[in-house]
């Protein structure tokens, strides 16, 4: 291993400060970018699918139908599965209120 590739190489704890910051956000107010077609958009303004009861709900692509996101909450658990997604934007708390 290069001597520069372990200097910036930190473990994922390093990251705790950014995920704390990430994930208090309104997710339906962020933007993300369709995998399958590219298409860019809130979270909020997609088709979400899901039935009474069920513990899962399906995020699909308002252009194209693809699958963005599956959110599952069970077992006292959540797992989201962002598969469909390119990237996700989220305003920064710290600045939007200057904005
Ligand atoms: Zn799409």
């Amino acid at each position: 291993m290069e001597m520069h590739e372990q200097q910036l190489r930190l473990d994922g704890n390093a990251a705790a400060g950014m995920f704390e910051d990430l994930f208090v956000h309104d997710v339906t107010s962020a933007r993300g970018a369709c995998a399958a077609c590219g298409a860019v958009g809130e979270m909020g303004a997609q088709h979400l699918y899901m039935t009474p009861l069920s513990p899962g709900a399906v995020l699909r692509c308002t252009s194209c139908g693809g699958i963005l996101m599956v959110i599952v909450h069970a077992g006292g658990r959540f797992r989201l599965a962002l598969q469909g997604l390119v990237w996700l934007e989220m305003q920064d708390a710290a600045v939007a209120g200057s904005g």
